[in-house]
């Protein structure tokens, strides 16, 4: 039997435990479906080897959320980015899925994060492993008949390297690649909250918002604290965002770990940063699934 998702939008980022115990009870009052396949029936790796064909096609999109397993502070999880990017892939597949096709691949936890190697606990790929990383799944992808192959990236890190092997994907395996972010960083020219001057990098008030209302029970509030490079934000061009670009780790601004300030982060400011990139990324997909090269 197949799931149809009478909950289109509701509870689809939340991963807790809990989260997905009442959203099992508010379909069908029991835990049956998630069990048979609830939240997983556009999940690729969730297919028999026999159903593939007949469901993965040319025109379908691949989804595959790439997080990082990095330190972000010590009021947030090591998982941040992941949660973050898997949650809002779950919700885009579960919400637009069935009418633009999109599969969504199981995600990959480790990537660059070596801005961050200085801190025990934080697990990372160097860049030509990533790149290798992306290759070989590349190719073992090109092989379901998709022809088209999104990279929804939690972790601002990986960005330059994603653009790199977009277009390695593109040549080697004539895929149709496209990156995508769950919310854009500052230094990607996002918009930040204002007493974060711009610079809400790394584990401020958007990202601490979006795990309080994703993952609360991870988050403690009471290690929070702000952390802005003030002396940057004086500088016109050497800034995050600015027209020169600079090599940074994350302890170059202090031993915290963070970059933003996250003292403000709330859950409702979470839901809604959460509820509208679903919304905007869910367009995207859209044009991504009608894209097509040429005059
Ligand atoms: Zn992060």
């Amino acid at each position: 039997m197949r799931w149809h998702p009478v909950v289109k939008g509701l509870h689809l980022g939340v991963r807790g435990r809990r989260g997905f115990a009442d959203h099992r009870r508010n379909v069908r009052g029991d835990r049956t479906p998630y069990a048979r396949g609830m939240m997983s029936h556009r999940r690729m790796a969730d297919l028999r080897a026999s159903e593939l064909p007949g469901r993965v096609s040319d025109r379908s999109t691949l989804v595959l959320p790439l997080g990082a397993i990095e330190q972000h502070g010590p009021h947030l999880p090591y998982s941040t980015d992941l949660l973050i990017a898997e949650a809002t892939g779950a919700a885009i597949v579960d919400a637009v899925g069935d009418d633009l096709d999109l599969w969504l691949l199981p995600s990959l936890a480790y990537t660059k994060s070596n801005e961050h190697a200085w801190n025990a606990g934080t697990v990372w790929l160097s860049a030509t492993t990533m790149l290798a990383v992306l290759d070989d799944i590349g190719r073992s992808l090109a092989m379901t008949g998709a022809r088209k192959l999104a990279l929804l990236n939690g972790h601002g890190g990986n960005t330059a390297l994603l653009n790199v092997a977009c277009r390695e994907l593109r040549l080697k395996y004539g895929f149709q690649t496209f990156l995508l972010h769950p919310f854009v960083p500052p230094d990607h020219g996002g918009a930040s909250a204002a007493n974060e001057l711009g610079m809400g990098i790394h584990a401020g008030m958007d990202e601490t918002s979006m795990i309080l209302h994703l993952r609360p029970e991870l988050v403690d509030m009471a290690l929070a604290a702000r952390n802005v490079p003030e002396r940057l934000a004086e500088n016109r061009h050497v800034r995050f965002g600015g027209s020169v670009s600079f090599g940074w780790l994350s302890n170059d601004f202090g031993p915290s770990g963070v970059i933003g300030d996250p003292t403000g982060a709330n859950a409702d400011h979470g839901k809604a940063l959460f509820e509208s990139c679903v919304a905007t990324l869910s367009e995207a997909f859209a044009e991504i699934s009608e894209f097509e090269f040429g005059n």
